[in-house]
């Protein structure tokens, strides 16, 4: 199928030509005609799909062939979990609406809320925002909600996982019951259903498999090692094998600075991003990473979510996850649009049972392999990982089906301790979920 075959305007097949993209994937061959018809959509697709085209591309004709039934308010919403994916839909948005005569804005805590409130005075047909942030709009009248005509929540699992529920009720609360509604989650976990179900109006069903949960591309390598020596055998894998371009996960913010800081005195330049970032350091440390200023991106869970980077060959986990899930979005980053990529992890004597949950949940073993010189001490006894969530984890993944039914389908980081609880220590979801909250409330 050709894009052209979809019914889309000259001016969108325009800018979606000068992306180079001739082809819709397999979310936006099912998606476009959907939405195109108005129907609500309920699609389980993940970041690196081409979900965002699928409904961005969609909406642009829809607003552009509809008049506006009222003047200056925004007319279509899109939700989303954290400021990166806001960003980057939002850059999508303008790609895509490049020839149209239609505005944008971006709505997310973590930055003044002034230039926003500027941009929302001048009229918005397109807003995209986070929850927490755009409520503070609605608190302070400079948004009004009520011409809504298309609503997306995008990584509605995300959202619901980082504890936005309260906010996202509100703001269904404030938009028109008549509207199209397209929900974008990576599976279809019971609370998902239950928030489609109250939303949703006979939506079209649209899942494709998620190309990260094989990931046949994705060659994956454990490297067992003793912790003390994660950070040599880092450093010797970037500079033997040359790699450029590398995203390695770390459990903990506090880990993720340490170890960008150790790689730079290595000569190596590396950049942590996290939730305790100010999003210009953020955004500039994924501009360098990206223009491949910068070799390493180090990254919590919740920093990577989203991060749309094209290609990316390398993804390093210095540490496992605490869900095992995580471990397959994380790899998810790798040998995407057909490329091949690789994923390694260093596993320490702790993390094995982190590593037999894993492979649990791939239903195969990764293959081990031991470097000279970095063989572990078989003398090390295991020590329990420093955040205290693991024995609950652990307990979680093993009782009853849950772990096993979602292993056919997409991932779902859904255990209780992803649900923004206290007490932790750099737990990925909620790292940038208090963040963002914490954020919103002080302004
Ligand atoms: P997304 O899943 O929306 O984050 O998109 C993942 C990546 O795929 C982005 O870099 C898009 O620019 C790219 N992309 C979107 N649609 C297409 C397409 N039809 N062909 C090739 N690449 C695409």
């Amino acid at each position: 199928m050709q894009f052209t075959e979809l019914g889309l305007r000259a001016e969108i097949l325009r800018a979606i030509a000068e992306e180079g993209y001739t082809e819709p994937t397999p979310i936006q061959a099912k998606a476009i005609p959907a939405v195109l018809q108005g129907r609500d959509l309920m699609a389980a697709a993940q970041t690196g799909t081409g979900k965002t085209a699928g409904f961005t591309l969609p909406i642009l004709q829809l607003l552009s062939t509809k008049p506006a039934a009222a003047r200056g308010k925004p007319r279509v919403l899109v939700l989303t979990p954290t400021r990166e994916l806001a960003a980057q839909v939002e850059e999508s948005v303008r790609t895509y609406g490049h020839y149209l005569p239609l505005k944008t804005a971006l709505v997310f805590g973590g930055v003044g809320i002034g230039p926003q409130i500027k941009a929302l005075k001048g009229g918005v047909d397109i807003l995209v925002a986070t929850p927490g942030r755009l409520l503070d709009h609605v608190g302070q009248r400079t948004v009004d909600l009520s011409g809504i005509e298309i609503l997306v929540l995008d990584e509605a699992d995300r959202m619901l996982d980082m504890g936005f529920i309260h906010d996202i009720r509100k703001v269904l609360a404030l938009v028109p019951k008549q509207k199209q509604t397209l929900l974008f989650s990576a599976t279809f976990s019971d609370e998902i259903r239950g928030l489609a179900n109250g939303l949703l109006r006979d939506p079209q069903l649209v899942e494709v498999a998620p190309r990260n949960a094989t990931a046949d591309l994705v060659s994956q390598r454990v490297y067992p090692v003793d912790k003390a020596k994660k950070r040599e055998l880092l450093i010797k894998l970037i500079d033997d094998h040359h790699w450029h371009q590398v995203l390695v996960f770390t459990r903990t913010k506090h880990g993720a600075n340490t170890l960008a800081e150790k790689l730079n005195k290595a000569d190596i330049s590396a950049a942590a991003i996290h939730g305790n970032k100010s999003q210009g350091a953020r955004t500039r440390a994924l501009a360098d990473f990206k223009s491949m200023k910068l070799n390493v991106l180090v990254a919590t869970d919740i920093a990577a979510r989203g991060l749309d980077i094209d290609q990316l060959p390398h993804v390093v986990n210095f540490e496992l996850p605490n869900v095992p899930e995580d471990y397959v979005h994380r790899i998810g980053r790798t040998g995407r649009a057909g490329a091949s990529g690789h994923a390694v992890s260093l596993v320490c004597i702790d993390e094995h049972s982190l590593l037999r949950d894993i492979e649990r949940l791939l239903k195969k073993p990764i293959e081990k392999v031991l470097l000279p010189g970095f063989e572990p001490d078989p003398s090390i006894r295991p020590e329990p990982i420093e955040n205290g969530k693991r024995s609950g984890q652990r307990s979680g993944q093993r009782s009853g089906k849950q772990g096993g039914q979602r292993q056919g389908n997409a991932p779902k980081p859904s255990t209780p301790q992803r649900q923004g609880k206290p007490p932790q220590r750099g737990g990925p979801a909620r790292g940038n979920a208090a963040q963002h909250h914490s954020g919103s409330r002080h302004r």
